[in-house]
């Protein structure tokens, strides 16, 4: 199953990636994983996907230690200041910044694994209250200042997620605003900001429409997932 899923997403991106004049071989599919356990993992790696997102920091932290760097991972949710060392051992890339007491805690525990941290800043481009992000323009200018002067992180681009909706034209404002902004900070000398982590199993083909360079894909690949299910036992 996964196997043909995969199938049908990479033909519509490329697809979408033909209709807006854009090449397949720059987005990174990251396939998420979260409430899935090792065995399903192992299946996505004999399909062909090499990248994978968990968006807890123990979950993350156990599939690590089952799997180690065998597969690159990426942590793309809510980050604990006490849970980041999980994440630092663990990830190429996280895309949930949004602070900085969270960047000087990655920059810290970064430092002690001699590592360079790649990260992202999330960007709250719906207003949704309910979710988390920076809000404002200035808010991200003033972090990405912040995160250059780190010695031990590399501010690699902005992520974000659009706001629940069925509303075509609201996710496509929400996914575009955040290429502005990119573009943006690339001017003002953010030059190493080139990523652009959006679209899920709901908006994937508006996000290479708009131009992510890095889509979040779960449940079009793996099925509905189980909530129900705690993570210790995955
Ligand atoms: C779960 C999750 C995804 C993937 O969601 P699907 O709708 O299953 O594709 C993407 N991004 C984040 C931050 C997530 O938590």
């Amino acid at each position: 199953m996964i196997a043909e899923n995969l199938t049908r997403i990479r033909e519509k991106i490329a697809l979408h990636c033909d209709n807006s004049g854009r090449n397949a071989d720059d987005i990174k599919l990251i396939a998420v994983t979260k409430y899935f356990g090792t065995d399903i993992i192992e299946e996505a790696i004999s399909a062909g996907i090499t990248d994978f997102g968990e968006n807890k920091a123990q979950e993350l932290n156990l599939k690590y230690e089952k799997l180690g760097n065998k597969v690159t991972w990426h942590f793309i949710g809510t980050l604990q200041k006490n849970k980041v060392k999980y994440a630092v051992k663990a990830a190429e890339l996280i895309h949930s910044v949004d602070s900085i007491e969270l960047a000087d805690e990655i920059d810290a525990r970064a430092g002690k694994l001699s590592k360079i941290q790649k990260i992202l800043l999330e960007v709250n481009t719906s207003s949704e209250e309910s979710k988390s992000g920076l809000i404002t323009e200035d808010d991200v200018f003033r972090l990405a200042e912040q995160c250059n002067k780190k010695n031990n992180l590399e501010l690699s681009g902005l992520m974000t997620m659009a706001p629940f909706t069925d509303d075509e034209k609201v996710i496509r404002n929400s996914f575009s605003s955040l290429r502005s902004l990119k573009e943006k900070l690339f001017k003002n000398g953010f030059t190493k900001i080139t990523e652009l982590s959006m679209g899920m199993t709901n908006d994937y083909e508006l996000a290479v429409d708009e131009g992510a360079t890095m889509l979040r894909i779960g449940s079009a690949i793996f099925g509905e997932r189980d909530y129900s299910k705690d993570w210790r036992e995955i």
